[in-house]
Formats: C-alpha cells, sequence, structure tokens
C-alpha cells in the first residue's frame, strides 16, 4: 500500500517529510497531468502482467457468498485506492468469473476482460493524480486455480477440498482467482472480508474475527486484517472448521483453525504457536501482525504458505519446522515483502534459517555441523542454485535449501553480533514496505563495516561452489577428513597422516584423546603430518580437528605395529686392529629414531673388514650395561660374512638394546 519507499530507509522524520512535500507537488500539478491508462503491469521481470499502474490500493473491502454445492462464489468487492497518475483507465487482475458491474465513486463504469486476467475499467470520469478513489465490482462464477504452482499437481489460488469446501493459496498469484485485486506485492492494502457460506460450514481468513452473525443464505463470518497485505498473503478457506482460540501474552488473539480429521500431531504442533511466535520475535523483534493462527487443512497440496497472520498449512504438513517457517514469514515474506519475485530469498532464505534458529535453540542441534553435513550431502546440482534472480518458475527451489546454509555462512562471515542485528533490525526498519536483494547487501554492510560485495556474489549474485573465503568464514571450518592411515590399518611408527581440510586450515591429530600433532592444510587443502615415533605398539585412534575447535573427525581405528628393519641403523663403531693371526672384536651398533620401536626378524648379514675373519659367536650387550647374551649366528663364505639369526629389538618392552659385539680376528 501507500508508498513502500517511505519505509526503505530508517529516518522515519526524513521520510514523513518528503511525503509531505510530494503530496504538495501532487495538488500543484494534478491538474497539468493528461489522463492516460494505467499500466496493465506492475513492471515484475518475471510476471510482468501481474499487478497493475497507475494506483495504489489502501484498503479491499469484500463481501463473497459461496456455496459448496455447486462451487458458486459471489462477490462485491470495494477497492479503496489513491491514482498515482491521472488515470482514463485502470485495470484490476481478476482470473475467469463473470463481471456483473462497475462502479467508480458510486458511478457505473465501463469494462472490459482482456488478456489472461486483466479487468479494465474506464471510469465515467477521468481520476485525477493523487485522487482518492473506490471501485465496486460485482462478479460471480465457479472460480478455479491456476495450474502449475510447486510440484506437478501444484495450483495456485482457489481449489476444493474433498470435504467439498474450498480454499485460497498460492504464490506469486493466488487473489486474482476469486477477486479483483492490484496483484502485486509491491501494492499491500488492508484486507476486510465478509463471507457468507451455509450454516453447517465455516469460514476463516486473515486477521481478527470482526463478527459471526446470521443471514438469508447462511451465516456470515467477518475477518479483517490490519497490517497492509500484499493479494497472494490474503486467504479464505471454508470447511467443517475445529476453531481453537487464545492470545499471545500481550493480548494477541490466535485462532487456528483444523479442518475434520487432521492428526493430533498437528495439534501438538499448533498448541506450540504461542512459543513459536516469541521464539521468533526474539531474533526478528516485534510481531508485525495483529492477530495470529494457522489454518490447517486435511489436503495434501505441495506447499504450505505464510498467508498474512495466519499461514495455510498442507495436509500432514502442520509440524514445528513448518510452523516456524511461515510464522517466520510474517516478518520476512509478509510484512517486509519483495519487490521483485528475483529477491525471493529475502523471503525464503530466512524462513528456512528460522528453523535452524530454532532446532538451535530447542533440540541443541549444532548450526556449524548441520552447515557441513549441508555441504558434504550436497554437489554440483546445489551449487548450481541460484538465490537471486533464479528466473521465473525457479523461484520456490533453491532457496529453501541453499538458502539457510548461505545465512549460516553469512553469520560468520560478519560475526554473530552483526548478524543477530541484522535480523533483528531489518524488519523494523522496512515494515509494511518492501525490499530487494541488494538493498539488504547494503544494510548489512552498514552495520557490519564489512564490505561484502565478494560474499553476495560468491552466495547470491552468482552461482557455482563459493571460495574457501566465503565457504569457511571465520571460525566456520569444516572438520579435516582423515585419509590416511585407513581404518583398522597397521602402520609403522612415524607413518604418515594426511588428509583434506580448508584451504590453509589449522588441523590438530589426537591419539587416544591426547593432541600429537597440529598442521596447516595447504592451498589446495591437503594436509600431512607423521605419528609419534614413541607410540606404543599396539591397537589405538585417530582422530583430526580443526585446530581449536571440539568437532572431530570420525575415528581412525588403527594398530602400531614396531617398525621393521630399514628403521634400523647399523654402524660398526670403530676398525679393529690386531697382528697377524691375533683376535679382535668387532662392535656394531643398532640405532632407531629416539623411542621408535622396532622389532625385525629378518637376519641381518655382516662383511668381516677386509684382512679378518669372523670366528666366534656374537653377543648381543645392552647399552644400558649388563650383562651381553649369545645371539644365534651363521658363519658364511670361510669368514667373511656372520649372519645374526636372532631377531632385533629396539625400544620394546624388554628388548635389549645395542650393540651387538662380534669376535673376529
Ligand atoms: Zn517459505
Amino acid at each position: 500500500m501507500t508508498a513502500p519507499q517511505r519505509w526503505r530507509r530508517p529516518a522515519v522524520t526524513v521520510a514523513a517529510t518528503l511525503t509531505a512535500l510530494t503530496f504538495g507537488a501532487t495538488v500543484a500539478s494534478a491538474g497539468q497531468d493528461r489522463p492516460a491508462p494505467g499500466a496493465d503491469g506492475a513492471g515484475d521481470s518475471y510476471y510482468p502482467q501481474d499487478g497493475n499502474g497507475g494506483y495504489d490500493v489502501s484498503d479491499y473491502d469484500l463481501k463473497v457468498a459461496y456455496a459448496p454445492d455447486s462451487r458458486q462464489l459471489t462477490g462485491l468487492q470495494t477497492v479503496n485506492a489513491r491514482a498515482t497518475q491521472s488515470l482514463s483507465s485502470f485495470n484490476l487482475d481478476l482470473r475467469g468469473l463473470t463481471v456483473d458491474s462497475v462502479k467508480v465513486n458510486g458511478l457505473p463504469a465501463q469494462f472490459s476482460r482482456t488478456g489472461d486476467h486483466e479487468l479494465v475499467i474506464t471510469p465515467r470520469n477521468s481520476l485525477a493524480r493523487g485522487l482518492r478513489f473506490s471501485a465496486e465490482i460485482a462478479y460471480h462464477g465457479v472460480p478455479e486455480a491456476i495450474p502449475g504452482a510447486i510440484g506437478e499437481d501444484g495450483s495456485n489460488g482457489w481449489q476444493h477440498t474433498r470435504s467439498g469446501g474450498a480454499f485460497a493459496a498460492g504464490q506469486p498469484q493466488s487473489a486474482m482467482t476469486w477477486y479483483p485485486a492490484n496483484e502485486t506485492p509491491r501494492d499491500k492494502a488492508r484486507f476486510r472480508l465478509a463471507v457468507t457460506v451455509p450454516d453447517e460450514w465455516k469460514a476463516i481468513s486473515n486477521g481478527r474475527e470482526a463478527g459471526t452473525f446470521k443471514t438469508a443464505g447462511g451465516t456470515t463470518h467477518v475477518w479483517s486484517e490490519d497490517t497492509p497485505a500484499a493479494p497472494y498473503m490474503t486467504t479464505l478457506a471454508i470447511d467443517k472448521w475445529t476453531l481453537n482460540k487464545r492470545q499471545r501474552a500481550d493480548g494477541t488473539p490466535i485462532v487456528s483453525a483444523y479442518a475434520p480429521g487432521i492428526p493430533d500431531t498437528t495439534k501438538q504442533a499448533d498448541a506450540r504457536l504461542p512459543e513459536i511466535l516469541d521464539f521468533l520475535e526474539s531474533k526478528f523483534g516485534k510481531y508485525p501482525a495483529s492477530a495470529a493462527g494457522g489454518i490447517y487443512l486435511n489436503e495434501q497440496i505441495p506447499y504450505s504458505l505464510e498467508t498474512m497472520s495466519r499461514p495455510i498449512y498442507s495436509g500432514g504438513a502442520g509440524d514445528i519446522g513448518t510452523i516456524v517457517h511461515e510464522n517466520a514469514h510474517q516478518w520476512y515474506g509478509d510484512s517486509v515483502a519483495v519487490d521483485k519475485w528475483k529477491d525471493i530469498c529475502l523471503n525464503e532464505c530466512f524462513a528456512s534459517y528460522a528453523t535452524w534458529q530454532w532446532e538451535q535453540a530447542k533440540d541443541g542441534v549444532d548450526l556449524d555441523a548441520r552447515y557441513f553435513d549441508e555441504i558434504a550431502a550436497n554437489g554440483e546440482k546445489f551449487w548450481a542454485g541460484k538465490l537471486y534472480d533464479m528466473g521465473p518458475g525457479n523461484e520456490f527451489t533453491d532457496v529453501y535449501f541453499k538458502g539457510p546454509v548461505m545465512l549460516h555462512a553469512l553469520s560468520k562471515y560478519v560475526g554473530q553480533e552483526a548478524f543477530d542485528r541484522v535480523l533483528k533490525t531489518w524488519p523494523a526498519l522496512h515494515r509494511d514496505g518492501n525490499v530487494n536483494m541488494q538493498e539488504f547487501q547494503r544494510y548489512v554492510e552498514e552495520v557490519s563495516h564489512k564490505d561484502l560485495q565478494g560474499f553476495f556474489d560468491a552466495w547470491i549474485y552468482r552461482n557455482g561452489k563459493p571460495a574457501p573465503e566465503y565457504l569457511y568464514p571465520g571460525d566456520l571450518k569444516p572438520v579435516p577428513v582423515v585419509a590416511s592411515p585407513a581404518k583398522g590399518a597397521s602402520v609403522r611408527p612415524g607413518a604418515a597422516v594426511s588428509g583434506t581440510a580448508a584451504p590453509g586450515q589449522r588441523v590438530s591429530v589426537t591419539v587416544d584423546g591426547a593432541a600429537v600433532a597440529e598442521t596447516g592444510a595447504s592451498k589446495d587443502g591437503a594436509w600431512r603430518t607423521t605419528l609419534p615415533v614413541n607410540l606404543a605398539p599396539g591397537q589405538h585412534t585417530l582422530t583430526a580437528a580443526s585446530a581449536g575447535q571440539k568437532r572431530q573427525s570420525a575415528p581412525v581405528p588403527f594398530t602400531l605395529t614396531p617398525a621393521g628393519e630399514s628403521a634400523l641403523h647399523t654402524e660398526q663403531t670403530f676398525v679393529p686392529e690386531a697382528r697377524a693371526g691375533a683376535n679382535t672384536v668387532l662392535t656394531v651398533s643398532f640405532a632407531a629414531p629416539k623411542g621408535m620401536p622396532v622389532s625385525t626378524t629378518a637376519e641381518q648379514r655382516f662383511v668381516a673388514p677386509t684382512g679378518f675373519r669372523f670366528t666366534g659367536l656374537a653377543t648381543h650387550v645392552a647399552d644400558t650395561g649388563g650383562p651381553g647374551r649369545d645371539l644365534r649366528t651363521r658363519i658364511e663364505d670361510d669368514g667373511r660374512i656372520l649372519v645374526v639369526l636372532d631377531p632385533i629389538q629396539l625400544n620394546l618392552p624388554g628388548s635389549p638394546r645395542a650393540p651387538t659385539t662380534a669376535p673376529c680376528r
């Protein structure tokens, strides 16, 4: 409704002054405008024929009678509006149905039907710019839905239920299937509905109950929504409802309607609506509507919808997550509506993220873990999805899945405090207004003091997987993946431990819960370190984590086996000297890296120094001293080669240590 621009800036006093100035100018120039037809579309890039130009609706005052048996709807619509240009004619949107008569300012007006849904009204007198006028349209017929909403069988607008009732729900179009409207989110208006149905039926709509009374044709139910609503946010649902009436703590009336046969779980979920609204209010600021509730169909449709103040739910979709989502839209989508449908992420990304926030607060869900689960579970198709200007027909897809992931990344990129402040203040700044993505970007930049062009390009304006700086902002680091050792592998001391993480990420490795190494991932995300050499042989469990964070990789059990012969360093400690024919001792020492357990059964072969031949047994002496023990040996090649047959063990429990001595002469 009234100039949505007015709410785009926080400086309300300045905006008010501008409004007054504009009004003054309007009066002065009104007479100079040449009356012309109002545009037949509101200029949306996806749905150019939706909505109309040249006026701004302030109120719809709609009276309908509906006969479930014949599906016949009879309506009398009064549209109160203000001309924003001098109008020789103007359009409303109405699809199907028969128009019986039109009056403008009480005088009969000419009308015609053109295109898919244009009702062209030519008043007897042209309407000067700035003039308030009312148009009264009498019509009747059997309303029909617009096929082709979300899902193959989906429809938008007036739909019938198996119970014989009916309801209106749809996005981006719905109202035009059952009443003449300016069907654009840019023109919000108050909505008052008096609906007459046979006595055995009940009718529920948006806003507050404004009376129920007996009339000739049945019972008339009056509902009044004072919070300006886009036409598609209005609804009427007719069934044999059970109404559940409550109040919020501040007195806001809550009326929910349960269709016959809906499951108890739906009613139990709806019972938490006051708690849900309190929670959302704590995140998004004051609840923007004057009433609340839910309309719970017992009819499968492929969506639930954030109809103003009282969302409408598909049968079986009355679960907590959906209720949180649709009510979050009261702030993000309804009170603050999109400027163009290409901005739909400003509705759906936020409503979808609200369920994340709810689950974090109420169920203790770790959102960082959820973020990485989403990234791990999704591939190319996910990243190909667009969150902005996704094309007509694609608005209601990726925003639900990629949207909350993007917002979680944004919260880390700008910091939690700035993010929370944005979420809480944005709805109040734009209450009853329309917004676009560029405005949102500027506002987050203003609050966070950060240039966000790179982030918005990476996540919103373009598709494809964002660069690591946007995918892993702040402390939002993935749990490193351990590639080696493999689960259950047998490895040697000092073996390589490697895997992948975010580029540049610090990775800490623990074995049996104790930190053993920290390393950094390379530019392509590869990281590598080694197991400590002094790890005891046997079973161990290894995990990796982002340095300083609790979330661990899946545990990798492995068996440490002592190192083998190749880990040994063998050295002849001095050159023996002896007279010809005399004996001497050749001392050879075995060493392993400090603390590394080594066990080898390989035979150790020694060649006698030139001029010497081995003559006797080798003795094994630990470097801690103590008596040596004989080793099993074999002499080959006439004493030129000594083969030690006993296994060599170092740094193992009970193992003696080098050096080994071998007599020779
Ligand atoms: Zn939604």
